[in-house]
């Protein structure tokens, strides 16, 4: 019989660890970027050629990590209707004695990556959109030049990757599930084992933002349901995990979901939770708001500023 038979979870984790390699990669990129305009008060757009230039690089491991993410995503599909179908080799080629003791699923020649589409579109549904296929395939020719050859004019841009990773994590995981998928992640690494305060929610917002304000309006909405063009509002829970660690921003993160003007819930697309809200104009006359947080202490989700219970009925 054959041994260790990897499961779709199996390879599955391992793919979402390799997306979140390269999201990793690319976001400290980001962010280093954001902290130093901020600190060494850069003006507009006076370094980025040579801060990407820089970075070619750290993106293109990062783009050969995305490759490897989609690869064994894809083998956790093929893997769900039958881990046997990922072995591809004639059985001759089988390793020596197979038939007669215990041989390891690692043992046997497993489909190549080139032939991986053709294995997941013959035996599962649906099949892959045409959109994957080819990002898979740029993907896979990239990751062979990154470790075969030195390709000078091999570019990815730190945009390109955040949409392939959002692109793969949606046909091949689930629809708009990168934010959880994200969340679980930063609280499985090892910084979580040893901080008392480990800001996973300050750092998802942080990153959420960062990547909201590089994605298009279209992407946006289909990555993560989110219209760049709607008013944007203070998401309470996210604020509680900022206040955690004393971070005094107020993360702009809900929207009115549907976004109706006497719409009574908020859909934050960073936590992904429903918020119940009251429409009454906050008591704040500078304060132009008239959504407030059905909750404690009755917070305008436009100034932050509290209500007493009396002030709202
Ligand atoms: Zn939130
Ligand atoms: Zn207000």
């Amino acid at each position: 019989m054959i041994s260790d038979i990897p499961t779709y979870d199996d390879f599955a984790d391992q793919g979402t660890a390799f997306l979140n390699l390269a999201w990793d990669t690319v976001l400290d990129l980001l962010l280093d970027y954001e902290d130093a305009e901020a600190e060494e008060g850069i003006i507009d757009d006076e370094q980025p050629e040579e801060y990407w230039k820089a970075a070619i690089k750290p993106l293109a491991t990062a783009v050969a990590l995305v490759h490897q993410g989609a690869e064994f995503h894809l083998k956790a599909r093929i893997a769900l209707i039958s881990p046997y179908l990922l072995i591809t080799s004639k059985a001759s080629e089988w390793p020596r004695k197979s038939d007669k003791q215990d041989t390891s699923f690692s043992s046997f020649y497993i489909a190549d990556a080139q032939n991986l589409i053709k294995i997941h579109d013959t035996v599962a549904e649906p099949r892959l959109s045409d959109t994957i296929k080819q990002l898979y395939e740029k993907l896979r020719l990239a990751r062979n030049k990154i470790f075969h050859t030195v390709d000078k004019r091999l570019r990815f841009s730190e945009k390109e990757i955040i949409q392939a990773i959002l692109e793969i994590s949606d046909e091949l995981i689930s629809p708009q599930k990168w934010t959880l998928i994200r969340r679980s992640y930063l609280e499985s690494i090892p910084r979580s084992f040893v901080w008392t305060v480990h800001p996973v929610g300050s750092v998802l917002s942080r990153e959420m933002m960062v990547v909201l304000d590089l994605l298009g309006a279209a992407d946006a909405k289909k990555f993560f349901g989110f219209n760049k063009r709607q008013r944007k509002y203070i998401c309470p829970n996210c604020v509680s995990e900022h206040r955690e660690l004393n971070i005094d921003e107020n993360p702009l993160t809900a929207q009115l979901s549907p976004n109706k003007p006497n719409s009574t819930n908020l859909f934050c697309f960073v936590c992904r939770e429903n918020i119940p809200v009251i429409r009454k104009r906050c008591k704040n006359i500078d304060c132009k708001g008239n959504v407030i947080h059905e909750g404690r202490d009755f917070e305008c989700l436009t100034c932050f500023i509290d209500h007493e219970a009396d002030e709202i009925r």
